[in-house]
């Protein structure tokens, strides 16, 4: 017998959890088929309602329910992290708790790892029920994140992924702090297949993302897969300085031939306004990476555990 670990991050899921058990038992029939065992981790992201009471109560009737519980938010990939981590699985499979990731999917997506695919991993085609700012900003993210990382996300991936034991201690090597996991699928690499699917809006509850949440983890994704910015600041560097020369010429000739070198300081507070913002700008991208770095050395672990059922 083989081993299928599912993993489920939760933060203030208590209307999910038990829909969720039932409706990938629901979807289930195939693992009997294949010999396969089935053990389902939920992992309790600091949530404050009842998600970790309604874990337990699936517990006490089945033995396959395994809960770990954060002693506060963590944030999702550390929940992922965690999950992967605490998988005794052949295979695994992350979801999300609020059934946007269909279960019915799964014996299809076993179908590609028999036929020696490595992971198989899903993306929505549409965002069919998202706000259209949202949407909008989503879809540049991830063109500029192609344009500017050698690490390829792609548009529309989620996180529901099956992998085989090998690809997921491949991502276990990877014991950075700052996790980017849409970023780290791709870093392994090894054989994937693209299941597509219509977008599900979320069952129960609501989204625990806001726009500025999704804005600073935008952020941590580039500063994870890129340091092109870093490029572009040395680059606007050189070019300002270039552009300077030229004044410095273009002044010094002009009080030579006219005796004029001024007009006014209009233009002067404009240069200065321009080359003062360029120059924060930079050292904004400066610091992001510099803070990156910071938090990396300090070392700290990715999440920690409260309760281990
Ligand atoms: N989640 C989590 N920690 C967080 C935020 C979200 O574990 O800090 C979980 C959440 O419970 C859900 C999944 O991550 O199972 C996806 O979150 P959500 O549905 O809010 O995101 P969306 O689908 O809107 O992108
Ligand atoms: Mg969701």
């Amino acid at each position: 017998m083989s081993l299928l670990s599912v993993i489920v991050p939760c933060y203030n899921e208590e209307e999910n959890i038990a829909d969720f058990y039932h409706e990938l038992l629901k979807n289930g029939s195939f693992l009997e088929e294949k010999r396969i065992e089935l053990e389902i981790l939920y992992i309790d992201d600091g949530s404050k309602d009842g998600t970790v009471a309604e874990v337990k109560k699936l517990r006490a009737e089945d033995e396959r329910v395994h809960l770990l519980s954060f002693s506060r938010n963590f944030g999702k990939e550390a929940a992922i992290y965690a999950g992967l981590q605490k998988s005794k699985g052949d295979y695994v499979v992350l979801m999300d708790a609020d059934l946007q990731d269909p279960p019915a999917l799964l014996p299809e997506m076993y179908s590609y790892i028999e036929q020696g695919y490595d992971s198989v991993a899903t993306r929505r085609v549409t965002r069919k029920g998202e706000p259209v700012v949202r949407s909008f900003f989503a879809r540049l993210f991830y063109r500029l994140m192609n344009h500017i990382s050698k690490t390829e996300i792609v548009d529309g991936a989620r996180d529901y992924r099956l992998m085989t034991r090998q690809v997921v201690d491949a991502i276990l090597s990877m014991t950075e702090y700052n996790r980017f996991t849409k970023g780290i699928f791709g870093w392994v690499g090894f054989e994937t297949k693209w299941l597509e699917f219509e977008n599900v809006e979320r069952k129960k509850g609501e989204t625990k993302w806001s726009f500025w949440k999704l804005f600073l983890y935008s952020i941590d994704g580039i500063t994870a897969f890129s340091t092109v910015p870093l490029a572009i600041a040395s680059i606007m560097g050189v070019v300002f300085c270039f552009v300077a020369f030229l004044l410095i010429a273009v002044t010094i000739i002009r009080k030579l031939l006219f005796g004029d070198p001024t007009s006014g300081w209009p233009s002067l507070v404009c240069i200065i306004s321009l080359i003062s913002g360029v120059q924060l700008f930079c050292l904004g991208i400066v610091g992001q990476y510099l803070s990156k770095t910071y938090m990396e050395v300090k070392r700290r672990p990715v999440y920690l555990v409260k309760e281990d059922i």
